[in-house]
């Protein structure tokens, strides 16, 4: 198979409000969202604060740090372009900040996965201009 014929993971949508911390993700940070109303912590961006829904909100750089909540192990690929990675683990992970975020954990075997594990962030290159936050046992 020639690099042309190397099928695509899929692509995050890139909104207004998330332009931003895609950039960041791209530079190995990761954001989350602070309203300075109420102080309420969010992911993923949005306009409005979730709990107060004010739009004064400001990034915050986020530890990094957080526990998987939740997981599946995916051991059929959805698509070609996720066959080498099965069996792969997707994963709720409640990060030390408190926002939840869906993501991946890598760096492990799958069967190692347990709710609870400490993770921590890592960045996966699918472009040039997107990486995607990914978790690895801290
Ligand atoms: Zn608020």
């Amino acid at each position: 198979m020639s690099e042309a014929d190397t099928p695509l993971k899929a692509h995050p949508p890139v909104s207004p409000e998330s332009v931003e911390y895609w950039e960041r993700c791209a530079a190995g940070k990761l954001l989350l969202q602070r309203c300075r109303t109420c102080g309420n912590v969010q992911f993923y961006p949005r306009l409005l604060c979730t709990a107060c829904a004010s739009d004064e909100l400001e990034w915050l750089e986020a530890s990094g740090s957080g526990v998987v909540k939740s997981f599946s192990i995916i051991r059929r690929a959805v698509s070609a372009a996720y066959e080498p990675d099965v069996p792969y683990v997707v994963a709720l992970i409640e990060l030390a900040e408190g926002p939840t975020m869906m993501s991946n954990v890598v760096d492990c075997d799958a069967e190692a996965v347990r709710i609870g594990l400490p993770v921590q962030v890592r960045f996966e290159a699918i472009s040039d201009a997107i990486s995607l936050p990914v978790f690895a046992p801290a």
